[in-house]
């Protein structure tokens, strides 16, 4: 039987997985990476800074899933990574910066200890102190985590803590994201017969607390890409943009502005607007799925200020800022409370972003305008008003995709309609099971063995 020829189109992370899982799965066959860039990663960028390698986009991922771990392991990573030390995160709220309440459930505080007397009102106080609200029957099927939330524990857990940790994930707003995507801890909770709150309480009183939140590799994230780019031998071809996907037979034909690869199958591994392009004369409703998904721009800014002109709390990783706030800025992350290895002796490393959904001011900012702004809104929260020692800017326009209620069902049939009417043919990557660097591995990794059960199934 002659080897596949399988080619993954996008090196960001879950192409780039998908095709390390395809070359395991499927040792005999060739695989090739098509990327549009000079270089692989997408999303995953680190560069030096302040004498460090300090990341531009992603610094760390979920621990509390098992796909970046596991895929870490597989590389020989496992043993380099390390955790904050900083765990605890503040809220830009009345005025200043305030401890998130812990222990808590993607924002929902599971008690009140921790809570300072003007961050909630009573009323939600002794909400919290017992078991929420009296228990409603919620609908069938997804909700948006706004209903959700609302209805367990008030409109002050939702919009105080809440939208603002879960925007913080991929710059949406709580009353329109599909609870099943980001949060289906909390819609199980809500519908457990124990309610959201007690059964939230259950499931975390074993839950060791010094377990790591988060993982990271001090050289950065770019240590998993390189890792994973090292594994792939030469089947990496950058400066490749794909411009169209056709079908010749049982083949793909693949066109890039200097070639065309013949395949026996692919894996479409870039942003969903992206895919959504070479679907539309392939499988018209796929690429319609996939054109219909919004995407929120951010953009980055990291500072370094002498530590003679800032001072921040190092027990505190740094602090979130809700909408209501009213600032441009949407977080700001201390890189060497959070990380040791980010420690410098005479600078304070300070990771920036703004961007929402529904503010996309940046993006007609020069990039003056936009230090001039952040550096404002760091003179309000942290009282810094002295010149950075370095900045620089790093800008992210389209990529954080955003998950309305139900959006979890579309992707399935998505996955269905494509698997039935173009076998051969699957797409991966943060639009399918969520924008987390563990989600976009799993995405890479079930397309990888997808793709083996199509040739050899
Ligand atoms: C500012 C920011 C901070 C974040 N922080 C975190 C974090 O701390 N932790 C976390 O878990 N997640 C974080 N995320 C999310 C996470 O980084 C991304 O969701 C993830 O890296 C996306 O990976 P991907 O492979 O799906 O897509 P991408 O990284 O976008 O990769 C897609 C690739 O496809 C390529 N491509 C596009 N068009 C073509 C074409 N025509 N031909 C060939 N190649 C093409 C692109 O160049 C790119 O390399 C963050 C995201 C942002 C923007």
């Amino acid at each position: 039987m002659n080897p596949h020829r399988i080619a993954v189109v996008g090196a960001g992370v879950a192409g780039l997985t998908a095709a390390y899982y395809l070359q395991k799965v499927l040792p005999e066959s060739e695989v090739i990476v098509l990327e549009a860039e000079n270089q692989p990663g997408g999303k995953l960028i680190t560069s030096p800074f302040a004498g460090f390698s300090v990341d531009e986009g992603a610094d760390s991922f979920l621990a509390r899933v098992p796909w970046g771990f596991d895929l870490c392991q597989s590389l020989g990573l496992d043993s380099e990574l390390v955790s904050p030390s900083a765990r605890n995160a503040s809220l830009w709220d009345n005025e200043k910066l305030q401890p998130i309440p812990s222990p808590n459930v993607l924002g929902v505080p599971l008690n009140t200890e921790t809570i300072s007397d003007d961050f909630l009102p009573s009323e939600a106080i002794t909400l919290l102190n017992g078991s929420g609200l009296p228990q409603q029957e919620l609908p069938e099927g997804d909700l948006s985590v706004g209903q959700v939330v609302r209805s367990c524990v008030g409109d002050d857990v939702l919009e105080r803590l809440v939208d603002p940790l879960l925007g913080g994930i991929n710059a949406g707003i709580a009353d329109a994201m599909s609870c099943a995507m980001m949060a289906p801890q909390l819609l199980e909770a809500a519908r457990h017969p124990d309610g959201m709150l007690n059964h939230l309480r259950s499931l975390t009183r074993n839950a060791d607390p010094n377990a790591p939140v988060f993982h990271a590799h001090p050289e950065g994230m770019k240590r998993l890409v390189d890792a994973l780019v090292d594994s792939l031998g030469n089947s990496l071809k950058l400066n490749s943009s794909v411009k169209n996907i056709s079908r010749s037979g049982s083949q793909w034909i693949i066109e890039t502005a200097e070639e065309f690869e013949s395949v026996d199958g692919i894996i479409i591994a870039t942003p969903a607007f992206v895919a959504s392009k070479f679907l539309e004369t392939i499988l018209p409703s796929a690429g319609e799925t996939l054109g219909s998904i919004e995407f929120a721009s951010a953009a980055l800014v990291t500072f370094s200020f002498s530590r003679s002109n800032l001072e921040v709390d190092n027990s505190q990783s740094g602090f979130l800022v809700p909408r209501a706030a009213g600032l441009f800025m949407t977080a700001c992350s201390y890189s060497g409370s959070k990380w040791a290895h980010l420690r410098h002796p005479e600078v304070e490393i300070l990771r920036v972003s703004t961007g929402r959904i529904n503010d996309d001011r940046h993006l007609k900012m020069s990039d003056d305008e936009l230090v001039t702004e952040l550096r404002s809104d760091l003179a309000v929260t942290l009282g810094v008003e002295s010149q950075p020692v370095d900045v620089r800017i790093t800008r992210w326009p389209n990529s954080l995709p955003q998950f309305p209620v139900g959006h979890v069902a579309a992707m399935e049939d998505l996955r269905m309609s494509l698997d039935q009417q173009v076998p051969g043919l699957l797409v991966a990557g943060a639009a399918h099971r969520g924008v987390g660097v563990p989600a976009c591995i799993r995405s890479g990794k079930e397309a990888a063995h997808q793709m083996a059960d199509f040739l050899y199934g």
